[in-house]
């Protein structure tokens, strides 16, 4: 296939790699804020009738580890759908995932490959690589491929590497293809794993996680039929090299039916874009105070034009509450695409670009769209800025934004918070009256049914993949707001903008936000992380008895007993309260299986409860958590309230989808 050669690309699609310098784009554009040691200039043009992409790349990577390297390795994603054999899709199948349609798969083959170490000559490699199956050995995957090299790689030495490839583009897989004449193309080029000092740490392309990728710059020209419109990571630029000013170029027109868009992206570990005739292609202006400004351009199916403000609304709202608490989005501009796939790509981060989530109704009173919008934005920071590795801990970004997210929407669907600036038109939602909570954007429905299913520190892609999102996102969200019940919100607020400051554009572990939460809080926590992310034991407090018995001399001996069903321990208040209002606050350790109370006074127990305030929201049964001496009124607002549980876990159930 043959790629454009027109204007500054032709340096990408000539014969030989340009030998030009590589660090003149990044002098010439901002500091770097990131190691920027995986660099890519790549053009790539999309077959719209074969649905093919024909690209060529040229990766200048630096080894930023320790040790010297005498090989590469590189994702080949799309090969996870190359046919049935492939790790992707045999994990989907054993976990019963819909079987693909004949005609849907994807793949990538190389049919060229150079290198050259420092300045010496570019070497025909395409012969010296094989696949490799890191994870599970499976020979018939080919999403992790290895190079090996004459020479090796000495630390902070570089190695350009100069690919060619054609793909062949899926019916959407995990977010990734086409519909009509929508593309979204995401984990699409021969993209360099990450060398750490122990080693390559390359995952296969698993169904249930996602991906992990060092920083650096991009310079990519994609070329697709005119009058398609593009969006994409990074700025769109009118020429390659560029500074990092973005135009609202429309491409340049080819003159043989096709037109060639241009983008630059610094401090970023990934590239994602999509394409299609069809986009209403707005944009806003984001602007704060004490916060860099931000351009919001959104991409919106047609249809959907009415859902325009609710976007920008969602994203404008995550840039300023995630900017205030954690730290400021520093990129400018961020591009949000209104997917056209019902149930592939909706809800997707990537750097500086992401998808949301919308339905044909979206009724104002059902917030699908802002909740994925707001998740998804807040992934900016939470995977995008802070680049912890998603094979291995999901939880890191996924779990972190998930009660990140929830947060941001209990502050802006507080009727008291309400910025009329941004939620003009913006309507809390309401159920008969009860508010949508943050506990229920934690997601613990999600997390009671499958609460066992895996530790959190089990590597994430060795996770069950039918429930492995239930612990990396929701148990996470319910085990930090629990954490932040137990520490109080400033403090909280503070481990995570901590954490963000030390850790952004670089690879943290959960041993590095453990340190931070212990540096932050003064506290040391390993007694819960033990429970919360060692184990997958469960909590459970109950109060099993409530009794007041008469005394000869009139008063009442009333006895209260809390009970512990779970493995897993937490202290907590035991509450009890007499007739005529007064109350008893105990403090329980939490570790026997029982405590037993007893008071002597002139009242009856009216009610006892075990975590009233309900500090524990990993408590996987809260309904056994209280008891009534005597039937009340109460007890009918009890029952609307269990109605209105079982009516919000099948939204849970609805919106469990987006990553
Ligand atoms: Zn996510």
């Amino acid at each position: 296939m043959a790629l454009a050669t027109i204007g500054a690309a032709s340096r990408l699609a000539g014969q030989a790699p340009a030998p030009t310098a590589p660090s003149s784009v990044s002098q010439a554009a901002g500091a770097a804020r990131s190691p920027r040691n995986a660099n890519y200039d790549i053009d790539v043009r999309l077959d719209h009738a074969a649905r093919t992409l024909a690209g060529r790349e040229t990766i200048r990577w630096r080894n930023t580890s320790v040790r010297s390297t005498s090989e590469l390795q590189f994702h080949l994603y799309w090969n996870a759908w190359r046919d049935t054999s492939s790790t992707w899709l045999r994990e989907q199948h054993l976990i019963g995932g819909r079987e693909p349609r004949p005609g849907s798969f994807g793949s990538i083959d190389i049919s060229s490959l150079r290198v050259r170490l420092g300045s010496g000559a570019w070497v025909n490699a395409l012969g010296r690589v094989e696949f490799i199956a890191p994870d599970d050995g499976n020979r018939d995957d080919r999403t992790v491929m290895r190079l090996a090299l004459d020479d090796s790689v000495a630390p902070n030495s570089t190695v350009e590497i100069n690919i060619e490839w054609a793909a062949k583009i899926p019916q959407p897989f995990a977010r990734t293809g086409y519909i009509g004449n929508q593309y979204f193309i995401a984990q699409w080029f021969p993209k360099i794993g990450v060398l750490e000092d122990r080693g390559w740490n390359t995952h296969q392309f698993h169904s249930a996680t996602e991906f992990f990728a060092d920083y650096g710059e991009y310079n990519v020209a994609i070329t697709v039929p005119a009058g398609f419109v593009v969006g994409a990571t990074g700025c769109s630029t009118a020429r390659l090299p560029s500074t990092a000013a973005c135009t609202t170029s429309a491409g340049t027109n080819n003159g043989d039916g096709s037109a060639t868009h241009r983008f630059h992206a610094e401090d970023v570990h990934d590239f994602a874009w999509t394409t299609s005739p069809d986009f209403v292609d707005l944009s806003r202006a984001f602007e704060h105070p004490t916060l860099p400004p931000v351009r919001i351009r959104l991409l919106l199916q047609p249809e959907r034009r009415a859902l325009a403000e609710r976007y920008f609304s969602a994203t404008a709202a995550t840039l300023r509450l995630y900017g205030e608490w954690f730290g400021a989005y520093p990129y400018g501009h961020v591009t949000v695409v209104d997917p056209a796939f019902q149930g592939e790509s909706q809800g997707m981060e990537y750097p500086t670009f992401f998808t949301g989530r919308a339905r044909w109704l979206s009724p104002a009173t059902v917030q699908v769209p802002e909740m994925t919008t707001m998740h998804e934005a807040g992934h900016q920071w939470w995977y995008g800025m802070v680049g912890s590795n998603e094979f291995e801990h999901a939880w890191l970004d996924e779990g972190i934004n998930t009660y990140a997210t929830a947060r941001v929407l209990h502050e802006v669907f507080s009727p008291n918070q309400i910025e009329a600036r941004f939620f003009g038109g913006f309507i809390p939602w309401t159920i008969a009256g009860v508010p949508f909570s943050r506990l229920d954007n934690d997601r613990l429905a999600g997390y009671r049914d499958n609460a066992e299913a895996d530790a959190l520190a089990t590597p994430s892609w060795r996770a069950w993949p039918s429930t492995a999102t239930f612990i990396s996102y929701n148990k996470t969200a319910l085990w930090l707001h629990t954490l932040e019940n137990h520490l109080g919100w400033a403090t909280m607020r503070k481990v995570l903008a901590t954490y963000f400051e030390r850790w952004k554009y670089k690879h943290p572990t959960p041993a590095d936000f453990f340190a931070v939460l212990r540096e932050v809080s003064g506290q040391d926590l390993t007694w819960f992380i033990d429970e919360a992310y060692r184990s997958s034991n469960t909590f459970d407090y109950a109060l099993q008895e409530l009794q007041s018995d008469r005394l000869p001399d009139g008063r009442y001996r009333t006895t209260v007993v809390a009970r512990r069903h779970g493995e897993a321990t937490f202290p907590v208040d035991v509450v009890t309260r007499f007739e005529g209002g007064a109350q008893v606050v105990e403090r329980w350790d939490g570790r026997e299986r029982r405590a037993i109370f007893q008071y002597e006074r002139a009242e009856r127990a009216a009610s006892a409860a075990v975590d009233p305030r309900r500090v524990l929201l990993l408590d996987v049964n809260y309904t056994n958590n209280s008891r009534t001496r005597a039937p009340q009124a109460a007890a009918a607002s009890l029952k609307g309230a269990l109605t209105w549980m079982v009516w919000l876990q099948q939204l849970m159930l609805s919106y469990g989808f987006f990553a």
